[in-house]
């Protein structure tokens, strides 16, 4: 039988993940433990259609990620094709694989827009958290190709432990970098993340710093750098809205077509993930499983009754089914969720003994 409900609203953004190839080992990569072979991700005609049926479905906004999506080397024809479908591009990149020429492609291809990735504000600190030897140096200079063509720019600065006491150096190098913006991120605990979290998770003390440095920088950058920080969901008292509320606002493409609400979201089971390959895109989006955490009344209590639930809808799902094995939970940072004191304890526990050494995926070569 056919689902009555009315189709939701369209999505304004969508993220492509290229490829899950990538030459950097960084330990909080948020990618799926297990990642998609080389051997099984969508060719540009693929990537060309999608696009075409998310401009016509209301995507107005497209980013292009990864793993890292300069180890395609069709990414040019990717970006015609989307501004041809007439969306808006931006592309996150490490900056591992651009060089000049490539970027002058990208901006003759009508790329809009680059994000930026920060691992460190020195080559010692970037190139171990990235585990890349020269990474940092080769991100300078593709920071400065960047500036020659005048790509608008944003860095992304994913903060742990290791680097939080960094953030006036990163943030005085993405004004000297001529960024407009910069995402200063702690990091998020899912994906491969999530087995480096004793590693990676910062200390309260270095928490309440970072929200001083942003206040303090927000007076000093003013009308030169916009400041976005998102601190760590661990140590807030309410739920971020995951994703704007699921199934709202964005979709995600897998290298394979998968179509995913979120990221993360393949961590969920039971949860039936269609492919854009086969299924028209409009189809998916009011499909099972965009529809599974959509809006506010599949929420338990005591979200259900809680003043919040329109401006968190309780949370991250795959933050729910990674703490607490149900997906259906409380988002456990939330302080009214049972699951809280798990939390405490975690970060307690964590905090109070040095970092262990981080655990790096090692991607084959060969597929990178
Ligand atoms: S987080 Fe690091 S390892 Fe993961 S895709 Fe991005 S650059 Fe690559
Ligand atoms: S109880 Fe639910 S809706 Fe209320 S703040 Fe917590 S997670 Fe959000």
């Amino acid at each position: 039988m056919k689902d009555a409900s009315p189709p939701a609203a369209p999505p304004l953004a969508m993220l492509a993940e290229l490829t899950h190839r990538c030459p950097l080992s960084c330990p909080y990569c948020s990618n799926p433990v297990e990642l998609t072979a080389r051997q099984a991700e969508m060719d540009t005609a693929d990537w060309a259609r999608i696009f075409a049926e998310a401009a016509a479905l209301g995507v107005l906004q497209l980013h292009l990620s990864g793993g890292e999506p300069a180890s395609r080397p069709d990414l040019a024809q990717i970006v015609r094709a989307a501004r041809e479908a007439g969306l808006y591009t931006n592309l996150i990149t490490s900056g591992i694989g651009l060089n000049g020429r490539r970027l002058d492609e990208l901006d003759a291809a009508g790329l809009d827009h680059i994000q930026l990735s920060l691992q460190g504000t020195g080559p010692e600190i970037a190139d171990r958290i990235g585990g890349y030897s020269g990474g940092f140096a080769r991100k300078m200079q593709v920071a400065a190709e960047i500036a020659r063509i005048g790509f608008p720019l944003t860095i992304n600065a994913v903060m742990l432990r290791h680097n939080l006491g960094d953030l006036p150096a990163t943030l005085a190098l993405a004004a000297d970098l001529g960024a407009r913006r910069i995402e200063v991120a702690c990091v998020q605990f899912q994906g491969w993340a999530l087995r480096n979290r004793a590693a990676l998770q910062p200390t309260l003390a270095q928490v309440d710093q970072a929200k001083r440095v942003v206040a303090e920088a927000r007076q000093t950058y003013a009308g030169r750098l916009a400041i976005d920080f998102v601190p760590p969901d661990y140590f807030a008292d309410f739920p971020k809205a995951c994703m704007n509320g699921w199934g709202s606002t964005g979709l995600n493409i897998a290298p394979d077509g998968k179509v995913l609400p979120c990221h993360a979201a393949e961590i969920i089971p039971g949860l039936r993930f269609q492919n854009a390959r086969e299924t028209p895109l409009a189809e998916i989006w009011n499909g099972p499983a965009f529809s599974a955490f959509r809006g506010t009344d599949w929420l338990p209590e005591p979200c259900q009754s809680c003043e919040r639930r329109e401006i968190d809808f309780g949370g991250c799902r795959c933050q729910a089914m990674a703490l607490t094995g149900n997906a259906r939970a409380v988002d456990p940072v939330c302080r009214r969720s049972p699951f809280r004191p798990e939390v405490d304890r975690l970060i307690a526990e964590e905090t109070s003994t040095p970092a262990p050494d981080f655990v790096y995926r090692r991607l084959d070569p060969a597929s990178r």
